[in-house]
């Protein structure tokens, strides 16, 4: 898979990348995160990416035609599947949503700021709209390195056997049942005797009916769906 980010602030998404899981998986060469500053892409003498808004009002707007230039040139080099742009009131991330994307093989993500992009843009040069909840951030940098996480680490051979994804919430439709490691004992605090029997079955169906009890009291939604 290949990840084309379109910033204004391409420091910002230096360090998300660079550790870790999402780190390994560039590594594997399993995916390819390219991050793309729209600056050089402005045409005015000072390489500006905003400008002031329309009709008057607080906070500058992204202007369209660097925007336009930095999509057109990827596009050039290469198909995508999605062109995304990060905004609040865009559809919500979920999980399935996450592994809806995670099988796509080339996306751009474009990350606002200010008071967010031009209209014309979310009209005619992306194909979808993802918010990460509903509040709002300064950017879409991050929302875009929580989306590109969240992709990433569903795709086959990213995460190891212990860290699997199948067993994460939301992944079945039940939150994930909770988790002790050593000691089996401290301050008096002690782990489920089930999870020291040693029997698989029995395990299992702990957890099982953990996930179930935490999953109707915390996300009962989840159990309806
Ligand atoms: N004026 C806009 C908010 C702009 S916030 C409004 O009221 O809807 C600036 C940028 O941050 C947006 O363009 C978007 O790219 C990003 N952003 C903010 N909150 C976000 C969220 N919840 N999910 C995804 N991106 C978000």
């Amino acid at each position: 898979m290949r990840i084309d980010i379109i910033t204004c602030l391409p420091k910002l998404l230096e360090s998300p990348f660079s550790d870790s899981i999402l780190k390994r998986a560039q590594d594997k060469g399993l995916v390819q995160v390219m991050v793309h500053d729209l600056r050089p892409f402005s045409t005015n003498k000072h390489r500006t990416t905003d400008d002031y808004a329309f009709g008057g009002g607080a906070g500058m707007v992204m202007m369209i035609e660097p925007i336009d230039r930095c999509i057109s040139s990827l596009k050039e080099q290469r198909s995508y599947d999605e062109i995304i742009y990060m905004s609040p009131d865009g559809e919500l991330l979920t999980q399935s949503l996450a592994n809806q994307l995670s099988m796509k093989k080339k996306l751009i993500l474009l990350c606002g700021h200010y008071k967010g992009v031009d209209e014309r843009v979310r009209e005619h040069l992306i194909t979808r709209e993802i918010s990460i909840g509903d509040y709002v951030l300064s950017g879409g940098e991050l929302a875009a390195a929580v989306l590109s996480d969240a992709i990433i680490r569903l795709i086959p051979g990213v995460l190891s056997d212990e860290t699997s994804a199948l067993s994460d919430s939301f992944q079945d439709g039940l939150i994930a049942p909770p988790v002790y490691t050593r000691p089996a004992e401290y301050k008096g605090w002690k782990v489920p005797d089930v999870l020291l029997s040693g029997h698989e079955a029995k395990i299992n169906e702990w957890r099982h009916d953990q996930a179930l009890e935490r999953t109707k009291k915390r996300r009962p939604e989840q159990i309806k769906n």
